[in-house]
């Protein structure tokens, strides 16, 4: 189990990381920023997700791919 947090205020909504591993992040229909897919979010913030192993490397990908290194995985 790995914590995903993106920090929303950095993401410029490019898109590489739903792009890299839309099992994990998708666009807010809202803002159009990265959030965590619902079926993964923890802690009552669309930004904040508990993922399983199997997620671990597509969520790392993801985090080195952000232009802006608003991904960090705990
Ligand atoms: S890769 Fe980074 S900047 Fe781009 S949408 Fe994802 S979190 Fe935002």
């Amino acid at each position: 189990m790995a914590k995903v947090i993106i920090d929303r205020e950095l993401c410029i909504g490019c898109g590489a990381c739903w792009g890299t591993c839309p099992a994990v992040f998708e666009q807010n229909g809202e803002d159009g920023l990265s959030q965590i897919k619902a079926a993964w979010q923890c802690e009552e913030e669309v930004g904040v997700g508990c993922i399983g192993e199997d997620l671990d490397d597509c969520a790392r990908e993801a985090a080195d791919g952000c232009p802006v290194s608003a991904i960090t995985l705990e």
